[in-house]
């Protein structure tokens, strides 16, 4: 560890802005009713392994009943009112979000182990304007290109991920009710609660009932639900793998299909670009939210005649970053979601070094108890190498050098996936022509891990398709 000049005393956000339940139950029809399946299982905070809440798994009669009620309250009251009144609701739920958000995002934290520096300044803030963003467009419709009277789908089955929990929610949730359907969720198994405090505010904001129902659960709730026969419109983010079992399970059944799955993001930094500013974009690409990011700069792409350059400011930077106590305002990196996925992690990052990659972490004490993984840069990494292929989904980053422009676009394309790319350089003409020629559903330049809900995000190939946000997000709500 480099010499300090200053240390940093603690600075822990209060536990005590967020009241837990100790059981949560599925909200269906507008309340909180006792889960049908009888089953539980039990939250924990991946920073201390602490059980916070029992959360029903809901079972199939638990996703009918709620697949029945958003049916209902898409028929009789929805669907048919207009898109102004549909707006005000958006609007009081983004507003409640930024009114409780300190709650949330401690919440977020206890339940995700992200650091409560991310959740106050990107999770909360962006679900907020992901609902403003839409709140705007449900009486616009007719004017998003597509149609003079676009009409909603239906029922919306909607799975998401443990990595952004809350923002997720609101990519989903923000856009079908914009678009006047209705929905059942299902929150991640790892990560329920943030989703449960949703439907409080639905309750909180007189959200008429049946219009939102989340149905908490794992694999087998979400198989149920997105094979339902009532659902209309199925969206999911995941992994590739559930991803493809679900475009199988829904292929014939005229049911309207979008998928967000997984990257492995190049980030290319060309001889030119302004390096220090390229060292922060780096370790934001990879190192926000501890790599669980589908669109995460996991591969660093660098010029060979900067490399040398390049990787010990990187190193310095990576030295000062502060894993720990997530709620510790302070911390940079926090703790990886899930037993499971230290276990993925600590494998993959295990090929590295097998396969005769070279791994650096800097002199960093991981907390006793919990899940913990430290920031790994991997030098010395070839194209065929696992690391260089397959998402990581953790703090691993992956370092390759190119020669010329074309070598850096071939090799950034060389992936199964197609989600993200970033590009930095200062000349503008580098950055366009490597834009166009890269296969990414976001190119960022000299930036990274930008999201905005008035740009629309997506992939190609096995990273998924259909896009949420922006203009093209409402399409895949609309018929
Ligand atoms: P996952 O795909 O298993 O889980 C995502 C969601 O799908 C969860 O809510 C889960 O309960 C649900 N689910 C699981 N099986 C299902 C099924 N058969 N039908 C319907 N829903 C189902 O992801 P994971 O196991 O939590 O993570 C595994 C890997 O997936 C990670 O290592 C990472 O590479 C990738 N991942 C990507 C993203 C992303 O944002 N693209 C998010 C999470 C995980
Ligand atoms: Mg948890």
């Amino acid at each position: 560890m480099p010499e300090q000049i200053f240390e940093y005393a603690p600075a822990p956000e209060s536990r005590a802005v967020v009241s837990l339940r100790s059981c949560y139950e599925p909200y269906i029809d507008g309340e909180f009713a006792p889960a049908k399946s009888g089953e539980y299982l039990t939250t924990v905070n991946p920073a201390d392994e602490e059980p916070l809440a029992e959360v029903a798994v809901s079972g199939e009669a638990d996703v009918d009943r709620a697949v029945a009620a958003a049916r209902r309250a898409f028929d009789t009251v929805w669907s048919a009112m207009p898109g102004a009144e549909r707006g005000k609701y958006l609007f009081r739920i983004a507003r409640i979000l930024q009114e409780r958000s300190r709650e949330l995002a401690v919440l977020e934290t206890l339940d995700n182990g992200k650091p409560v520096k991310e959740t106050r300044d990107s999770d909360l803030p962006l679900a907020a304007a992901h609902f403003f963003y839409h709140a705007g467009w449900a009486d616009k419709l007719p004017y998003a290109g597509l149609g003079p009277e676009p009409r909603p789908l239906g029922v919306a089955a909607q799975v998401i991920p443990w990595n952004f929990p809350l923002l997720m929610l609101a990519w989903k949730i923000a856009p079908a009710l914009a678009t006047g359907n209705t929905v059942v969720l299902k929150p991640a198994e790892t990560t329920p609660l943030s989703a449960m405090l949703f439907a409080e505010i639905c309750q909180e904001a007189e959200l008429p009932r049946g219009v939102v129902n989340i149905v908490p659960g794992a694999g087998e709730t979400g198989r149920a639900l997105v094979g339902h026969p009532g659902a209309d419109k199925v969206a999911f983010t995941g992994s590739t793998e559930v991803g493809r079992e679900i475009a199988r399970a829904v292929a014939g059944t005229g049911k309207r299909l979008t998928l967000e799955l997984g990257g492995k993001g190049a980030n290319i930094v060309y001889d030119d670009a302004a390096l220090d500013q390229a060292v922060e974009g780096i370790v934001t690409g990879i190192f926000f939210n501890q790599g669980h990011v589908c669109c995460a700069g996991s591969r660093l792409l660098v010029q060979e005649s900067i490399a040398e350059e390049l990787l010990p400011r990187l190193k310095a930077r990576i030295e000062r970053l502060r894993l720990g106590d997530p709620l510790d305002k302070n911390t940079d990196i926090g703790a990886i979601n899930s037993a499971a996925q230290l276990g993925r992690i600590r494998d993959l990052a295990g090929t590295g070094t097998e396969e005769g990659a070279t791994a650096w972490s800097p002199a960093c004490e991981l907390p006793e108890r919990g899940y913990w993984f430290p920031p790994t840069v991997f030098t010395g990494v070839s194209q065929a190498h696992r690391i260089a292929r397959e998402e990581i989904f953790g703090p691993v980053l992956s370092v390759l050098t190119f020669r010329t422009p074309d070598e850096a676009v071939t090799k950034a394309n060389n992936t199964p996936y197609g989600l993200s790319a970033g590009v930095w350089t200062e000349k503008g003409s580098r950055m366009l022509w490597t834009a166009e020629r890269l296969r990414a559903g976001v190119v960022w330049s000299n930036t990274f891990n930008k999201l905005d809900p008035a740009s629309p995000f997506g992939g190609y190939k096995e990273s998924g398709y259909g896009r949420e946000g922006g203009r093209h997000g409402l399409e895949a709500y609309l018929g």
